[in-house]
């Protein structure tokens, strides 16, 4: 049966909205659903890359802070499609509306309450679950994003902004520490990534070279950009793109209409092959790299980091304010 829920308005702040479940669960005061609203959301903008962006005072501290890419997305779906898939909805907590998308925090929970999950996708670096009662969750990573199943939603991590409880016990958590990154429930999984401009998934079988030969012919954007426009390809980030285009040894600067047909065609095998080893092998753009076969750039990518290949120490600079790392030697950079 599903749960209804009734809205009061705490008297005590004015900004925090409390839920509470009437029928069964009404005795249990300490599980209440709390939303807390900020009394002035700041503005979103959409970022080049599609996620939403809000400002806040720590987005200055760290500017290139690295973001969850396809790799890391594919794990968060393994860990949805593994703990979550199947199991009634029993609650949900918003911890930090501003996560959310369009939907408003209580219509995202009536939605959500005894409700399951049946199918996991990812698009690039966006996350889908079917709703069996119809709809998707949409969850996008932004900058700190990560997903966590916990047996014991006691134990909720720090800068939980959204809880999932199902009935049987077990909480699918979306932790994010900057609020960077996007919780929303949209209608229909494709209309959603039309809506958000996403080039095919980097991963995707019908993305063959001549469908990625089209994507990018032509272009005169320095190659390590093209490879992040997520209009074009979804799913690769900073990070990947450097691993990409050392494997290919190739110089991120590199004009994309100034490769060799031989060059585009070994760019696009490696970017498969870079790829599909990182979600083979269980690795992130910063979370187990050490998973990534010898010879990879990404436990180097640092400071005074060495190429793998020639030792050379590697070049660091910036490409459209992002920071490339690539050897002077091995990509000609
Ligand atoms: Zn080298």
């Amino acid at each position: 049966m599903r749960p209804k829920s009734v809205l009061t308005r705490s008297s005590a702040a004015s900004n925090k909205i409390v839920t509470a479940p009437t029928e069964r669960r009404a005795h249990k005061i300490a599980a209440w659903t709390r939303v807390v609203r900020p009394r002035m959301s700041p503005p979103a903008s959409r970022r080049p890359d599609g996620a939403y962006r809000k400002a806040s005072s720590s987005d200055h501290q760290t500017k290139d802070a690295e973001m969850p890419e396809l790799p890391d997305v594919e794990g968060f779906k393994r860990v949805l499609a593994k703990s979550a898939l199947g199991k009634t909805i029993d609650q949900v907590v918003v911890n930090d509306a501003r996560i959310l998308g369009k939907l408003p925090a209580r219509a995202f929970i009536s939605r959500l309450n005894g409700s399951k999950l049946i199918e996991a996708r990812r698009h690039g670096k966006h996350l889908m679950a079917h709703v069996d009662r119809g709809g998707w969750l949409t969850l996008h990573f932004g900058m700190t994003g990560a997903l966590q199943f916990l047996r014991k939603p006691d134990n909720e991590p720090p800068f939980t902004r959204v809880r999932i409880d199902f009935s049987d016990d077990g909480s699918l958590v979306y932790i994010n520490k900057r609020m960077i990154g996007r919780v929303d429930l949209v209608e229909d999984a494709a209309d959603f990534v039309a809506g958000e401009n996403l080039g095919p998934d980097a991963l995707d079988r019908r993305f063959d070279f001549d469908a990625f030969r089209a994507a990018v012919f032509g272009s005169k954007r320095d190659v390590k950009a093209l490879l992040m426009d997520q209009k074009v390809i979804a799913g690769i980030g900073n990070i990947y793109s450097d691993e990409i285009l050392f494997r290919a040894r190739i110089n991120p600067a590199e004009r994309t209409d100034k490769l060799a047909p031989s060059q585009l065609k070994h760019l696009f095998s490696v970017m498969r092959k870079v790829l599909r080893t990182a979600v083979a092998r269980g690795a992130g753009s910063e979370h187990f790299i050490d998973r990534l076969p010898e010879g990879s750039l990404l436990p180097e990518r640092r400071k005074g980091g060495r190429c793998p290949h020639c030792r050379s120490v590697l070049k660091v600079f910036k490409i459209g304010g992002r920071t490339a790392y690539c050897c002077p030697r091995c990509q000609k950079c």
